[in-house]
């Protein structure tokens, strides 16, 4: 059984196996332009996020009723219980389905329906996190928290997502400032395209408790000391930065150097489905290709379950916590 952890930075809709996006395009009439599964697998080579996002965004056409988010959430619980996950937090972008005429309600209460029976399924405790899309309008991010207001018992926090470059923190200021009132977390993509000033703006401006990826922080190295000196949490995803090219090989990722640093740093997957792996994976991979000891491994762990947002049960939190103490690292 793999060390158990949290993930943290998990895009449900970035969850889409090419089988289910078939299945689900089937029972709702939708026609994908790609003739089978190998077709559609051979589409996710990518040169940016850009190119990523386009995809994306045209795949999820298939996502329609609330059963289907059902579908959805049940699928990824599936994969990630196999890779050790005791905790996730997990994002979803309501704008991309509200402006496919998707309620915002069905994807909530579809979400929802699968979470409900995570623990009892999978094992897995679970938080959930709305996200704005940042190429979206500041206007349509506050309609959209305004029309989550009748759900936000099942919402811990907001995200920001998308597209970085061009679309700076600060053009979400109020609608942080709104989330902050109604007693939500928050977080936000900063530091994966855009640069390093981004993480600051995320985190002066929008008050965020944990960045998203970040790892262009390391270009900052007074920006590293902050981020190491208020326990900042960052939400790696190590497969996520080779697929969209943000460096070229996982030997080349920044991870060893962030925690020498003294950040707190989290693996996590992002969107599995589209590169290459669940958060297990993404273990295994930096653990290879960056020669990573059992203690490392550990720290990573332990670190995911630090960031969680579980302080409403810190009970559960200890538990988790000791069983990664607990855990003996096998040989391979
Ligand atoms: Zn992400």
């Amino acid at each position: 059984m793999p060390v158990p952890k949290a993930e943290l930075h998990l895009h449900i809709e970035g969850t889409l196996e090419p089988e289910l996006a078939f299945a689900l395009a089937a029972r709702n009439g939708v026609t994908l332009p790609y003739v089978d599964t190998a077709a559609l697998r051979e589409a996710y080579r990518f040169s940016d996020l850009q190119s990523f996002l386009d995809l994306y965004y045209g795949l999820m056409a298939v996502l329609r009723t609330a059963e289907d988010f059902t579908e959805l959430a049940d699928a990824y619980l599936e994969r990630a219980a196999a890779q050790g996950v005791r905790h996730a937090e997990i994002f979803f972008d309501p704008q991309a389905h509200t402006a496919r005429g998707v309620p915002i309600g069905t994807v909530i209460e579809g979400l929802g329906a699968s979470l409900d029976r995570a623990e009892e399924r999978y094992g897995i405790s679970t938080r959930l996190i709305l996200c704005f899309l940042r190429d979206e309008s500041a206007e349509s991010a506050l309609a959209t928290l305004e029309a989550a207001k009748p759900y936000l018992h099942r919402i811990t926090g907001v995200g920001l997502d998308s597209a970085e470059v061009g679309h700076p923190p600060a053009k979400f200021r109020e609608v942080y400032e709104e989330a902050a009132r109604l007693g939500l977390r928050r977080v936000a993509h900063a530091g994966e395209e855009g640069p390093a000033a981004y993480v600051r703006e995320a985190l002066d401006v929008l008050g965020v408790e944990r960045i998203d990826h970040g790892l262009r922080c390391m270009e900052d190295p007074s920006l590293v000391e902050r981020l190491a000196r208020e326990r900042v949490p960052l939400t790696l995803c190590p497969l996520s930065n080779v697929r969209l090219r943000v460096i070229d090989t996982l030997a080349d990722h920044p991870l060893r150097a962030m925690m020498t640093a003294g950040l707190m740093v989290t693996v996590n997957s992002d969107d599995p489905a589209y590169f290459g792996g669940y958060v297990g994976d993404n273990f295994d991979g930096v653990r290879d290709a960056l020669g990573l000891e059992p203690e490392q491994l550990r720290e990573l762990a332990r670190n995911s379950f630090e960031a969680s947002f579980l302080e409403d049960d810190e009970a559960r939190r200890e538990r988790y916590l000791a069983e990664v103490e607990a855990y003996e690292f096998g040989g391979a």
